[in-house]
């Protein structure tokens, strides 16, 4: 169990932005006359029905950001893009939720609603939480948030448009988890908070217990290894990723392990 340490939550989430652009996250309400551009939520990429509209950024855009994902990777699948934009989406949430649990003790309501997302942007400019809801920074809640919320209707809408298995996802989820865990802690590490390093530890542990992430790999540390296979092999020039189940790209085999 963490032991919370609870700041009030900062309207801009100022305590995100030393540790990197997967962890920023703008914020600022939208209103009539903001000279941003409409983007949709999150909750509309989620659920909208596949084919509910063009595939681009306003009428499909997790169908879109999909597409952009295997046209930049040259990835001969469209399997092989959802798998990658879905890691790179769990790392942008798993990055903001469990920097502000560590740094803040309370996080911010992440409701999928409240998340404006640019399908066609990188992180930071991805995401833009338009109103900031302070919860606790537990890992009941982060979980709830972050796997209950938002990665497991992810993970149902990318499967009614691509073939991508549960287990692959799971695993991609864990690995991104993972992932924000080790950066925080190496920040915390760099810049002398071991407060940080030991909560962020501490969480993520906590948070590996999550039936949805418990048999997704061994967590030691901040190393995991994870048991599915995230398919980036398979992308022209791609390697082993840091946390792979194999020590070289499984080119040989006739089946990697997907989940
Ligand atoms: S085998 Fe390992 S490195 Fe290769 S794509 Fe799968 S998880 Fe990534």
């Amino acid at each position: 169990m963490v032991l919370l340490h609870v700041v009030d939550l900062d309207l801009d989430l100022a305590a995100l932005r030393p540790l990197g652009p997967f962890f920023a996250l703008r914020t600022r309400p939208v209103g009539p006359g903001d000279p941003v551009r409409p983007l949709p939520t999150l909750a509309r990429a989620y659920w909208d029905a596949p084919g509910s509209g063009a595939p681009d950024v306003h009428g499909d855009p997790l169908s879109f950001r999909v597409r952009k994902v295997t046209r930049a990777l040259r990835a001969p699948e469209d399997r092989i893009g959802a798998s990658v934009a879905q890691q790179g989406l769990a790392a942008r949430l798993w990055s903001v939720t469990l920097g502000c649990a560590v740094l803040y003790g309370s996080i911010p309501e992440p409701d999928p609603g409240l998340l404006l997302w640019d399908p066609d942007a990188t992180a930071p400019d991805d995401l833009w939480l338009t109103e900031v809801r302070a919860r606790p920074g537990d890992a009941a809640t982060v979980a709830a948030a972050v796997l209950d919320g938002h990665l497991e209707p992810l993970c149902a809408a990318l499967r009614a448009r691509h073939p991508v298995a549960p287990g692959l996802l799971r695993g991609n989820s864990a690995s991104a988890l993972a992932g924000a865990a080790r950066q925080l802690d190496l920040w915390a590490r760099t810049n002398g908070r071991p407060d940080v390093a030991a909560r962020a530890r501490t969480l993520t542990a906590e948070l590996f217990t999550h039936p949805l992430l418990a048999d997704t790999g061994t967590l030691t540390g901040t190393a995991f290894r994870r048991r599915s296979c995230c398919l980036y092999y398979r992308v022209p020039g791609g390697g082993i990723c840091g946390d792979c189940c194999f020590t070289r790209p499984p080119r040989s085999s006739p089946r990697a392990p997907s989940g």
